[in-house]
């Protein structure tokens, strides 16, 4: 299947909103990946494919995952909603026919992050974030410009930001994030 045939697809799948964000993740890191020296054609399909499971109702994504052995963490039971992530690898593989390891990895770590990311990883989960049909986030701009300069720098100011807000409204943060942030934060001392 190539990306014409992956685009028509998932256009069937997801809501326009959530589509046209589909949309806007791939062509955000295709622009990051012409910068930051990493196989675009990868970039584009990842960020496109990033979130082509989400339209799965919550207990159908646990029922999912657990019927093709794929572990789920304590957070994810709680909050089934980031399972997409690892859920939306498994269709990237099942149902849009992609075999290339490193484009599922970075469809399955794109919400929590994870510490040792590939540069593709870090990509997807930036652009996920900085993609122009988002809605403006606080240091947004910085945000965006960084995103092209210092990946790690980016990937470290959206963590801390994410993890902030959550904790602003006493949400759960994911461990992983929480790993991920201390992993990167250790890296840039
Ligand atoms: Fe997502
Ligand atoms: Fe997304």
């Amino acid at each position: 299947m190539d990306r014409v045939q992956m685009t028509a697809k998932l256009k069937e799948k997801l809501s326009a909103k959530r589509f046209e964000h589909s949309i806007g993740v791939a062509y955000t890191a295709g622009t990051m990946a012409f910068v930051h020296g990493v196989d675009y054609e990868k970039a584009l399909i990842a960020g496109l494919l990033h979130d082509c499971a989400k339209y799965v109702p919550n207990d159908k994504k646990i029922q999912k995952c657990q019927k093709r052995k794929i572990e789920i963490t304590e957070c994810e039971y709680r909050n089934p909603e980031l399972l997409h992530a690892k859920l939306s690898a498994v269709y990237a593989r099942e149902k849009y026919d992609v075999k290339d390891e490193e484009i599922l990895t970075a469809i399955a770590c794109h919400t929590t992050g994870r510490p040792e990311m590939t540069t593709l990883d870090k990509i997807i989960y930036i652009a996920d974030y900085i993609e122009p049909n988002r809605a403006v986030l606080p240091e947004m701009e910085i945000i965006r410009r960084e995103a092209y300069t210092d990946l790690d720098k980016c990937l470290v100011h959206i963590l801390h930001n994410c993890i902030s807000y959550l904790e602003k409204k006493k949400a759960v943060v994911d461990p992983i994030t929480q790993a991920t942030y201390s992993y990167y934060m250790d890296g840039m001392m």
